[in-house]
């Protein structure tokens, strides 16, 4: 653990205790050099340059591609579509792909604890092609409710968005099953991986969605630069999202045609470091043992669950013992913001609101939530000051009354 956390040059501050890891991780020394070294040797606009450095900046932006592509298990590289992230990936999607398959009188499908970044693009959509958003709803219990999608299913929605793990919540789906009864009424399944990447193996294949959505700076990576993989015959069916150069094949007047896959989507100069960093990033992951790393944040959720089940006074959500990265509690009768603020002085780094999303707050009746989550080089230390801190609070809280 030691010498992981030396990789992490932000953690190395004295007294920070940093559990907003859903919200977005701290880099390792490999992501940040990797970028460095792109500016300080390689800085180069990329692609048909005929001098050396642009050579170099091409290879190595090509092999980041070509790195997310073995992340994923992508069966080919070009349909690996560098994006900012899950954000701009989904509102490609509900861009291009609904332009092509969206008509009056069809349904989209969007889980209950979707982010923002699912919904909206999806709702506009919808307004925009006549169509209708249905939320997949969540069992009493706090888990996606399989026969209300079977049964939501039985109206042939065209597109189907799944959100993995949930952000704000931390609990997970059982992907394939929903997957593959959606694929069986026709629908185009795309799966929210943003809170995924970093915390489990992905195999788009094994999976059989249709497109995968993720973010770079979700799994160590850099902000500005995430992914969306795509099926390549539904790529290649569908309308550019944006226009300008690198996307096209030739231009006149009168006349454009566009260029082949993944460039097709990736209209003027790209975030060239982000996207280098993004790569080292998979490659820093990919050397970890993953297994390990998994085990370790379930059963330092497990722990804070626990130990927080054990203070009076305290409503956790949808807190699983199969939950990912992140658990969400409110202390009883007292605003988030005020906890999140407490531990803040504390030296704790958590994250206190809505999550970007708020209809799954308004299901839940709160405002919002403070929420921990954990990456690989949390400790159960750091776990135990959270729970100091909150003890603290709720005594702090009984004297004032
Ligand atoms: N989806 C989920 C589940 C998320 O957690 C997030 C970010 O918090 C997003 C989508 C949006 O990601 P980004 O802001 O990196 O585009």
């Amino acid at each position: 653990m030691e010498s992981l956390r030396l990789q992490f040059p932000a953690l190395q501050q004295a007294g920070l205790i940093y559990l907003d890891n859903a919200a977005t991780t701290q880099k390792p020394h490999d992501v940040i050099e990797a970028m460095s070294q792109f500016y300080l040797r390689d800085n180069a606009n990329v692609h048909r340059g005929a001098h050396r450095l642009s050579a170099r900046a091409t290879r190595a932006f090509e092999g980041a591609r070509a790195t997310l592509a073995q992340f994923i298990n992508a069966p080919a590289q070009h349909e690996v579509i560098f994006t900012r992230g899950t954000t701009e990936a989904m509102n490609l999607l509900a861009s291009s792909l609904a332009t092509m398959q969206l008509h009056p009188g069809d349904h989209v499908l969007v889980d209950q604890w979707a982010h923002h970044a699912s919904i909206v693009p999806w709702q506009q959509a919808c307004h925009r092609h006549g169509a209708t958003l249905h939320a997949i709803p969540m069992t009493a219990a706090g888990r996606l409710d399989f026969d209300a999608f079977r049964a939501l299913l039985r109206q042939h929605p065209k597109v189907v968005v799944l959100t993995g793990i949930s952000n704000a919540l931390g609990c997970r789906v059982e992907l394939e099953p929903f997957i593959a009864a959606a694929k069986a009424v026709g629908a185009t399944v795309i799966i929210d991986g943003a809170q995924m990447v970093a915390h489990s193996h992905i195999d788009v294949q094994a999976l059989g969605c249709d497109f995968f959505a993720f973010s770079g700076h979700k799994m160590y990576g850099p902000t500005g630069i995430g992914a969306l993989w795509g099926k390549t015959e539904l790529l290649e069916a569908m309308p550019p999202y944006q226009f300008g150069g690198e996307m096209i094949a030739s231009v006149s007047f009168e006349h454009s045609s566009f260029n082949q896959l993944p460039f097709k989507f990736e209209a003027g100069t790209p975030a060239i470091a982000e996207a280098i960093g993004l790569g080292a990033a998979a490659q820093w992951l990919m050397r970890q043992d993953r297994h390990s790393v998994a085990a370790h944040e379930q059963q330092l959720l497990q722990y804070a669950q626990q130990q927080l089940r054990q203070l009076d006074g305290i409503t956790l959500y949808s807190a699983f013992a199969d939950n990912v990265g992140s658990l969400a509690f409110n202390v009883d009768g007292e605003h988030h913001q005020d906890i999140g603020v407490w531990l803040d002085q504390a030296g704790i780094a958590v994250r206190c609101g809505h999550h970007c999303c708020q209809p799954l707050m308004q299901h839940l009746g709160v405002k919002g939530t403070c929420r921990l989550s954990v990456a690989a080089y949390n400790t159960h230390a750091e776990i135990d000051a959270v729970i100091a801190a909150i003890s603290d609070y709720l005594e702090f809280i009984d004297d004032d009354a």
